[in-house]
């Protein structure tokens, strides 16, 4: 099986790395390709981000309306290719077809928004600041910018950032994570039909090493990150010590409060959505499931709700739930419901150790319900990523919000109730960056940022929409006198 290649400087090139980390089917356990992995992996960030500074003296001199160009190719072209790009989403990271076209749709969304930057990269004019005198701001682009990804959406968290960055005239390298390449080298190779100029879009492979090497490199201005809150803070923390331009987008612990009045039916479907949707492997994935007051028959529905859930390969078009990415992250997972027990939980509804038929090698995990965990210990605190769903009874939305207001974690916090003075108390009070209202993944369109606070982002400007445009220009401010004594008579 041939190793993966880098996608530099307009062609695919091998890496200067001989070592391999090996991508495999979740569910299969199918080899499906190799992947650089290792030290030399910084020799190809070199090479890459040496064409892509060269790339940006003239792709920054472009006019804005030029650079958009590629982009409504790419949107045509990724429409046209976006069921094969979903099966290999499906193939490399487990979640279901249906869950794979619709990371895709998001993508997609975020090229049609870029497209829209000749109107967002407009800026601010002020006349007569002072007799004669004008002032005006410009956005200049920054340079060559990076991306480093996750496994978790591979077809869509690149969106967030590349058509932003080279819409606003920024070169850029890609890091995907190196369990599901796969994605983005199909991505790639339509990137490759586009008329851009070479070097302005660039794919590099790897792990820590390959991370390093772009935090350490003085010729990369920015770096957009997303994965955990560890790797999230130590990102930041090296990109800016080294004066770079840092987003870094962190894990997360998701709370959701269903008031007495909710409705059952909707909620149950939409909340056990949120925690089993992508096996609990979303950034927004319901996690702590808060009843407030007497919690019986919601409890009974969403039990019945995540039994009923059919676990299995994600090709399968009937199967609601995949596997988990690796057989580490399985074990990872059984081990935090195992330490749930240990801290006093009860299992109501237990995944662990499912074997499904014909694909009894895979990483699966059933869905599972803890109930009783308690609000002082580790697990309730603890990002699973994984289908565990944890009940918790409290008896006021005050108590609610300040059990979601202690949590380390900011990402995203929903409310289910039918009375508007209780949701508008809850969007102003609780302490994530974003809010759901009788929805149960709060994830931003576009056009929006993706507003993570406390520990799920380090920085200041999200990934997404007019956030994007600020984060990939610099501000540059015009002050301007011509003395009317200069003007020509004519
Ligand atoms: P991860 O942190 O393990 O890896 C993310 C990227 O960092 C990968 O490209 C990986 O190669 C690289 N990396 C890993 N360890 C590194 C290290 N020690 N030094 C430098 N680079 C390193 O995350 P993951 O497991 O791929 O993704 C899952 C995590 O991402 C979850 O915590 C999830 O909540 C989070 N996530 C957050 C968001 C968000 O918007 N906040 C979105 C998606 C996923």
């Amino acid at each position: 099986m041939e190793t993966l290649k880098n996608y530099i400087d307009g062609g695919w090139v091998s890496s200067k790395e001989n070592n391999t980390a090996t991508v495999v089917n979740p569910a299969s356990q199918e080899v499906l390709g190799k992947v650089p992995y290792g030290t030399n992996t910084a020799a190809d960030v070199a090479t890459a981000v040496s064409v892509a500074s060269k790339a940006f003296a003239s792709w920054s001199q472009v006019p804005v309306m030029k650079r958009v160009q590629p982009l409504y190719k790419l949107k045509q072209l990724l429409e046209e290719h976006a069921e094969e790009i979903a099966r290999t989403i499906t193939m490399e990271c487990g979640k279901t077809l249906a869950e794979s076209r619709g990371e895709l749709q998001r993508a997609i969304e975020n090229v049609e928004v870029a497209c829209g930057s000749p109107s967002l990269m407009q800026s601010e004019f002020s006349e007569n600041i002072a007799t004669g005198i004008d002032e005006f701001m410009i956005r200049q682009p920054l340079g060559v910018c990076a991306c480093v990804a996750p496994f978790n959406f591979p077809g869509m968290i690149p969106f967030w950032f590349l058509p932003y960055a080279i819409a606003c005239g920024n070169t850029f390298v890609l890091k995907p994570s190196e369990k599901v390449p796969l994605t983005m080298v199909k991505v790639f190779q339509l990137i490759e039909k586009l008329d851009l100029p070479q070097g302005v879009i660039n794919l590099v492979h790897g792990g820590k090493e390959t991370v390093d090497a772009l935090l350490d490199h003085p010729e990369i201005k920015a770096i957009s990150f997303v994965g955990s809150t560890q790797v999230a803070r130590y990102v930041y923390a090296r990109g800016t010590a080294n004066g770079k331009r840092v987003q870094a987008q962190g894990g997360a612990k998701n709370p959701v409060v269903i008031l007495p009045d909710a409705d059952i039916e909707m909620s149950t479907q939409i909340v056990t959505d949120s925690v089993f949707g992508c096996a609990g492997q979303r950034c927004l994935a319901a996690s702590n499931i808060i009843t407030v007051g007497d919690n019986g028959r919601m409890k009974e529905a969403l039990y019945e709700a995540a039994k009923a859930r059919t676990t299995g390969y994600g090709l399968d078009e009937k199967v609601e739930m995949g596997p988990v990415i690796t057989g580490e992250s399985r074990s990872r997972v059984e081990h935090l419901i195992d330490k749930g027990v240990s801290e006093g939980a009860r299992v109501l509804l237990d995944g662990r150790k499912a074997k499904i038929e014909g694909y009894e090698k895979g990483n699966f995990i059933k869905p599972t319900i803890l109930e009783g965990l308690p609000l002082g210990g580790e697990i309730i605190r603890t990002e699973i990523f994984g289908p565990v769903m944890s009940l918790i009874e409290l008896k006021t939305v005050d108590e609610a919000l300040d059990f979601i207001n202690s949590g380390n974690y900011g990402n995203m916090a929903c409310l289910f109730t039918s009375s508007g003075a209780n949701a508008r108390k809850f969007r102003n009070q609780a302490n994530a960056g974003n809010i759901g209202i009788n929805i149960g993944v709060a994830a931003p369109m576009a056009q929006f940022p993706f507003s993570g606070w406390k520990e799920s982002f380090f920085g200041d400007l999200h990934g997404q929409g007019r956030h994007a445009i600020e984060f990939f220009t610099q501000t540059k401010v015009v002050v301007e006198r011509w003395p009317k004594e200069w003007s020509r008579k004519f």
